[in-house]
């Protein structure tokens, strides 16, 4: 029998997976999955409690540990299966000017990349969307959203119509979806290549080589926050393509960048040779290094810096990790904190989902306390607005970034 996509099918959750949804979270694990019998992969389904009462519509995965995820809280019909294509088109619409919205103040001017789909927090579950520029950059992350590729691409396409969309392809969630392995490439277009603008700072972007993540998009804010304290001789560690060192540069005497990729470095090099009005021939310096050894290095020889920045991997993947996690940024910051001068600034980073506001502020006090440093905190920041945090479901937040004065 040919598959039948558009199949109405329904999806019971046991007590806790009802629970999880009615406090406003939009997942439902596998575990609590009652039963999915002859569900299809990445089919539209009618979400019940174990009595049977709707509970709303949501994108079906047979594989992955989160086995639902929420489009409506409506009730399903046969149409709302039907239907889902015109909804995906409405609310990648919807995504578009919710950051027309909120970009168009102060920075709209100066600033041609960010984040257009934020998966769930702008309720389009598994699909994010960057744009850089003319270029747009597109993951399918879930089974229901790769099979509307075609539709996601042609919206976007009549939307925006740029140069070219990429698809970048994560072959680990693939996996974890039970989808063909598929190469990122072009979905769209022929351009493979840009420059973008982020607070007036541009940058390259090229999709076919380095390391093909593009930038972080989710610290634009930062870094202009960062820049307006920055001051004197300056180190960004893990600087990856420069995106902190080049804010911080018109404000300091001297930056240096550190990181333990070649690849990223050199396009940090070509990124400063965008920017050369902006540095006003000032140069920035660029080491590839473990950042670990090299702050151990210049502790113990006594380098002085008057700004300092940590913008460090996740390093709590998982839930597991988190004990060690905590022992890497302790480690980090406690070096950091060493290094700065008396009126120094620290701006200090963590993108992992697990480690949580509290806990980043707390492992910054302590390391306040072993350096014998006093901390006073300029900003307690978050990741950029077009990074939307939808309220009950925490784990569409996840950057914390502390600026703070050191005495
Ligand atoms: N601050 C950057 C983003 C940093 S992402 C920006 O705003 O664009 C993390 C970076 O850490 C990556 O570039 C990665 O290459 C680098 N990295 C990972 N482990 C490292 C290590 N042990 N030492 C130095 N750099 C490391």
């Amino acid at each position: 029998m040919p598959p039948t996509p558009r199949t109405f099918s329904r999806v019971k959750v046991s007590l806790r997976g009802a629970a999880r949804l009615k406090s406003g979270h939009v997942w439902v694990y596998r575990s609590d999955i009652v039963s999915a019998d002859g569900v299809a992969p990445g089919s539209v389904v009618s979400v019940t409690d174990q009595r049977g009462k709707m509970l709303g519509t949501a994108l079906y995965s047979s594989s992955s540990q989160i086995a639902i995820r929420m489009i409506s809280r409506e009730t399903t019909s046969r149409e709302a299966v039907a239907e889902f294509p015109a909804l995906l088109r409405q609310r990648i619409a919807e995504a578009i000017a919710y950051r027309e919205a909120i970009l168009r103040e102060g920075s709209a001017h100066d600033t041609n990349a960010y984040r257009l789909v934020f998966s769930e927090a702008d309720f389009l579950p598994g699909l994010i969307v960057d744009r850089y520029n003319d270029i747009l950059s597109v993951q399918f992350l879930t089974q229901a959203m790769d099979a509307q590729r075609e539709i996601v691409a042609s919206e976007l396409v009549q939307r925006l119509s740029p140069a070219s969309i990429i698809e970048r392809v994560d072959p680990r969630v693939r996996e974890l979806e039970s989808l063909p392995p598929r190469a990122s490439g072009l979905l769209q277009g022929e351009k493979t290549a840009t420059t973008f603008t982020m607070n007036g700072v541009h940058f390259r972007y090229d999709a076919l080589e380095g390391q093909k993540t593009g930038a972080f998009l989710d610290q634009r804010e930062n870094y202009a926050a960062a820049a307006q304290y920055a001051h004197g001789e300056a180190l960004d560690v893990f600087c990856y393509q420069g995106g902190f060192a080049l804010h911080l540069a018109p404000r300091c005497s001297q930056v240096t960048g550190v990181d333990s990729s070649r690849p990223a470095l050199e396009v940090a090099e070509q990124n400063a040779g965008l920017n050369q009005t902006l540095l006003a021939g000032k140069e920035i310096e660029w080491i590839e290094a473990n950042a670990f050894d090299l702050l151990k290095d210049y502790a113990s020889a006594n380098r002085r810096y008057d700004t300092i920045v940590l913008d460090p991997p996740a390093f709590a993947k998982t839930k597991r990790d988190l004990d060690s996690a905590m022992r890497g940024y302790k480690e980090l910051n406690l070096r950091a904190l060493k290094m700065l001068r008396p009126g120094g600034i620290l701006v200090t980073c963590s993108c992992s989902y697990h480690v949580s506001q509290a806990d980043f502020l707390e492992m910054l006090g302590k390391a306040a306390i072993d350096s014998h440093r006093s901390l006073r905190m300029i900003e307690v920041r978050g990741q950029a607005k077009d990074h939307p945090i939808l309220l009950n479901v925490p784990e569409t937040g996840y950057l914390k970034c502390v600026i703070a004065a050191v005495n």
